[in-house]
Order: structure tokens, then sequence, then C-alpha cells
């Protein structure tokens, strides 16, 4: 497919997730620009009608807009919001959806000032839906990311020994995932030892490892805007029966969510499987977050999976799988992967084994 006629399709999807009423959508977030109109930029707005649409930078954008944004024209304004709301008057819109996740009180009340009079509708849960089937250019570039981030991870494991500091193990990741062309993170690298296993979101810290505890690392990294994630639990030496214990239950409900994916599933019914797999362990307690999200060009996206969640699995969805046990003072496993469903089941986007790795 190519990039005119994949823009064609998204703004399509975006048109059918809106109210009726609506006869102008302004479009703000750099994830949703980008997913539009191709921009990669960190200043861009797109104003869209059934039919006509403008993109919207300053003047530091301008030639990079015009080799990026091949559906509509691009406006360079020095007054960001006189610019929108002179559009918004001479296309004639009354009523205007905005990405209310996104947008301040403060842009909002500028917009407002700057166009005509006009009725303005939040867009929040009605968006959720936009990115979440990925088609087959975007799950490639979801593959790549979690095969550089593989690379670096393997490469970063045969340096681990004990007495390095948390912090030493990420920035050797990090360095390594750069080298092999991540042109970022995903998020801030997780590297939590010994006690420290205990946090779910332990961003590495200078605590020393040392010789009999878990590390969990939870990794990812950006390629051409798309996000990998992915979480190894390892030991360093040799696991003792309680680690080994925790470690194969919670194991089995990441082995078992995996399984129970498949296109028409409810995510809670996903998130169900792994939750009762470590109740059953007399884990339950100790699993404090949901299973899973989606992820593309953020990292998380909706839906997730989760008791809560209101959707169901379809195919070219793409999340993780991430069940956990988490035992302040003791230490805790999450092992993660991220999946795309299928027709029959699911595939794995990511790739690092999820036996339990003994790192000496
Ligand atoms: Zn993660
Ligand atoms: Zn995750």
């Amino acid at each position: 497919m190519d990039q005119s006629k994949r823009l064609d399709k998204r703004e399509k999807k975006l048109w059918n997730c809106m109210d009726r009423r609506i006869d102008g959508i302004l479009i703000t977030s750099p994830e949703n620009v980008r997913y539009l109109c191709g921009f990669t930029g960190s200043e861009g707005s797109l104003l869209l009608t059934r039919g006509e649409g403008f993109f919207f930078t300053d003047g530091r954008y301008t030639t990079q807009a015009r080799q990026q944004v091949v559906n509509v024209p691009v406006v360079t304004f020095k007054d960001k919001y006189k610019a929108i709301g002179r559009t918004i008057k001479k296309l004639h819109i009354k009523t205007l959806a905005f990405e209310a996740r996104t947008v301040t009180v403060a842009a909002l009340n500028d917009l407002l000032k700057a166009a005509p009079p006009l009725e303005t509708m939040p867009c929040t849960d009605n968006l959720d839906m936009l990115r979440a089937l990925k088609d087959t250019e975007e799950i490639k570039l979801l593959k790549k990311a979690a095969g550089i981030a593989h690379t670096g991870l393997q490469e970063t494991l045969t340096l681990m020994r004990p007495g390095m500091l948390e912090t030493e193990v990420a920035t050797e990741l990090e360095y390594r995932m750069r080298r092999h062309g991540a042109e970022d993170l995903a998020f801030q690298t997780i590297v939590a030892s010994g006690h420290r296993s205990a946090l779910p979101h332990g961003i590495a810290s200078q605590k020393k490892i040392r010789a009999g505890e878990f590390v969990t690392i939870d990794y990812g990294c950006i390629y051409q805007g798309y996000c990998s994630d992915e979480t190894c639990t390892v030991i360093m030496g040799e696991p003792a029966k309680r680690q080994k214990n925790v470690y194969m239950a919670v194991k089995q409900a990441h082995d078992r969510a995996l399984q129970a994916v498949r296109p028409g599933k409810a995510l809670k019914a996903i998130d169900a499987v792994a939750r009762r797999h470590l109740e059953k362990a007399g884990l339950g307690k100790q699993f404090t977050h949901g299973t899973g999200h989606c992820l593309g060009l953020c990292v998380h996206e909706m839906p997730v999976v989760s008791p809560r969640s209101q959707a169901r699995a379809e195919k070219g969805m793409v999340f993780t799988i991430e069940p956990g046990a988490y035992f302040p003072k003791w230490g805790g496993v999450r092992i993660e992967d991220t999946v795309v469903v299928t027709a029959e089941g699911c595939r794995l986007i990511t790739q690092s084994p999820k036996k339990l790795l003994v790192v000496e």
C-alpha cells in the first residue's frame, strides 16, 4: 500500500470514530498527527473536514513538513491559533472535535478566542481505537524495534556480573540498542535487582547487583516511531527454591494468557486467565497491575488488558502480556512479551526467551 492510500484509509477510520454532527477535527497529539499525515516533528496540528484538510506548523519545520506531509497543504504560522481560527472560518466549520486528553485549557481558550463562534466537542474514548489495529507495515516496524532491543539485551546479558550497578546495566543496554539502530528509548529503562525487583517500575538505580538476586529488566526502544516493550527477569547465580517457584508461577500465568489470545476474546478474559493462575498459586495479592496494554507509536496505548477492559481482541491488535508477582522487601518477577493477534491466535513480536536465565 502506498503512503497516500494508507493515509486515506486512516482518515476514513478517524471519521468513523466521530459523532455525525462534527464537521471538523483538530488533531494535535504528536502520535495521531504522525499517524494521519506522516509528520514526525514536535510542532504540528492537522485540521480536517470531510473532504479538505490543512497542516499547521512553525518556521522550524516548514521544510520537513513539506517533505513528509503529502496528503494536505502545509501552512506555516506565526500565531498558531489565529492561523487555525482563520482556516476554521474559511472551511465553514460549525462543530469542531478536539483531542481532549492532550489539548490544554489554555490552548482551547486561545482557539476559541481566535475562531468564529464555534461549538467544540472533546473527543476522548472515541479516539482510543483509532490506532488499535496495526497494518502489515506497522507490524514490520514493531518487530524491527523488538529485534533491536533483543540484540541489545543479549549483548548486555553477557556483560552482567555481580557487583555491577543497575545503572551500568541500563547504560550498556541503552547504548547497544542505539548502536543497533534505535532512534530513542521507548521509556526509561527499568533494571530492578534484589529487593528493588518488588517495584514494578523500579527505574535503574545506583544499587549494586549481588549474587543470588533477581534482576528485572523492562526495556524498549523506538524504530521509525514504533515502540518495543519487553521484560526479562534473570537471576544472578543459582536460584533458591522460592525464587524458582515464584518464577514458574508467573511464567505459567504468562504462557496461559498468551495461549488464550484469539480474535473475539474479551481482553478482560485474557487478564482473568493470568490472574486466576496466580491466585491459585497463592500469588493473587502479589499481582498488583493489569496483564497488558496495547502499544504502537506510544508505548502505552488503548485498549488495555485488565479486569476493567471493555474491548475484545481483534486481528492486527498488538498488546503486551506481562503478569508479575511482587513481595515488598523480598523481590519480584515480571515476564513480558508483546504479541500481535492473528486469525488463529497470536504471534510473538518480542524475541528474548522467557525461560529463567541464570547469569553468572
Ligand atoms: Zn515493559
Ligand atoms: Zn508493558
